[in-house]
């Protein structure tokens, strides 16, 4: 699959910092503190094109969607849309602009639904919102492609029906089919197949990936499935700890990880045409370590078998490994 870029990205994040603050164990006088959930985290993300973030629960992942849908304001960096500041737009045309062109699409699609309205009343309200449509002949047939275009067919029959009426995958789909009767070129799927029953998680991928080409949506496809992270993306983010460990071309990172946490989560993926299984086996504990401001030294240290002094009191810098692959590791 090759990559589609263009020169111009749709979607940039900038050294994006995010740090919560917490209380400290010990009860409510104990005080709080300062947890990063993402550390110098910078992107881009072009036309016709999905960057996969990949990295085991609590590394980040759903904190950058969450900074995306201006949920959370970045402690440091910034994200654009088109140029422009997503914190911080100029107008509110822009603002409106940016609600309408930039949608996420959630892992639960029994809840990202209204279930007291039918799938053509939730396909319609956008439209007519957007897109001014009002004319019924015009907006029926709007519909109409929609479904035909999402796979809930034979759609006069299938868009009368309401949520609870449709499985896991064709609510996913239904939502979708919402995502594109908005009209978003910028699409957030947040771990949008892992609810989904096996079977069916490859036909919401082949529906993601055919908007993709043939509509030129950008997406950010965020997953702990590295094995989907390559069929559907072209570019791929591994994310430990709020830090980006390694980047670059997926197949390229799929097929030679250099991190040893890539190493690690390719290891533990089920692959059938792999010849040789890494054998990286963990030491210490599994969990993902809690990083805070003055943290030092390499997140993955307290995990990784080639751990030297120097990896705890020095942050690795990014060495490019090959052109536009990335990875951040002391001993390489
Ligand atoms: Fe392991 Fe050190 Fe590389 Fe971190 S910098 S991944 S601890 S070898």
């Amino acid at each position: 699959m090759t990559a589609v870029t263009t020169a111009t990205p749709i979607f940039e994040a900038k050294n994006i910092v995010m740090d919560f603050t917490v209380q400290k164990s010990g009860g409510m006088f104990a005080g709080t503190k300062t947890l990063r959930a993402l550390n110098d985290v910078s992107f881009q993300m072009f036309p016709g094109e999905s960057l996969a973030v990949v990295g085991e629960s609590g590394c980040g992942k759903s904190t950058l969607c969450r900074i995306a849908m201006r949920v959370h304001e970045p402690t440091g960096g910034r994200m654009t849309y088109a140029g422009k500041d997503v914190h911080n737009f100029a107008s509110k045309q822009d603002y409106r602009n940016y609600r309408e062109k930039v949608q996420m699409i959630f892992q639960d699609p029994f809840s990202s639904l209204n279930p007291l309205h039918s799938i053509e009343y939730t396909l319609s309200r956008p439209l007519k919102l957007y897109h001014g449509m009002k004319n019924k002949q015009e907006l029926d047939a709007k519909i109409n492609e929609i479904m035909e275009t999402v796979g809930l067919i034979p759609a006069v029959e299938q868009k009368k029906k309401y949520p609870h009426q449709l499985s896991g995958g064709q609510k996913q789909r239904a939502f979708i089919g919402k995502v594109l009767a908005i009209g978003a070129d910028v699409i957030f799927a947040d771990e949008p197949t892992s609810m989904l029953d096996v079977s069916i998680r490859l036909g919401v991928l082949n529906l993601m990936n055919k908007m993709k080409f043939e509509n030129k949506k950008s997406f950010l496809y965020i997953t702990h499935d590295i094995a989907t992270a390559r069929y559907f993306s072209e570019r791929i983010i591994v994310l430990y700890c709020g830090h980006m460990v390694e980047w670059g071309d997926v197949n390229k990172v799929v097929k030679e990880p250099a991190h040893p946490y890539t190493q690690l989560l390719i290891s533990a993926a089920p692959d059938p045409e792999r010849d040789r299984l890494v054998e990286l086996k963990e030491k210490g504990r599994s969990e993902i370590q809690q990083w805070t401001p003055e943290s030092k030294g390499c997140p993955f240290a307290p995990r990784c078998l080639r751990a030297t002094q120097l990896c705890y009191e020095q942050m690795p810098e990014a060495v490019e490994v090959d052109p536009g692959r990335f990875v951040r590791c002391n001993h390489l």
